[in-house]
């Protein structure tokens, strides 16, 4: 058995907001609740940026969701 690479794995890929990497929920380091979301973060670094100004953070996943 390898549990290498199985798609049917319990737990989910999440977004960094900040620095926009994404990774499986159990790697991730911090998290933060910003007007009732969490949020979720890949370091200390970056849950401090986001805790420095969320908006700014916000406001550019927003973006992201846009039609190119
Ligand atoms: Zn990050």
């Amino acid at each position: 058995m390898d549990g290498k690479a199985n798609k049917n794995n319990s737990g989910k890929f999440i977004a960094d907001p900040v620095c926009g990497i994404v990774i499986h929920n159990i790697l991730l380091a911090q998290e933060s609740v910003y007007k009732g979301k969490t949020y979720f973060f890949c370091s200390e670094t970056c849950k401090a940026k986001f805790d420095l100004s969320p908006e700014k953070y916000i406001k550019i996943k927003n973006k992201e969701k846009r039609q190119q």
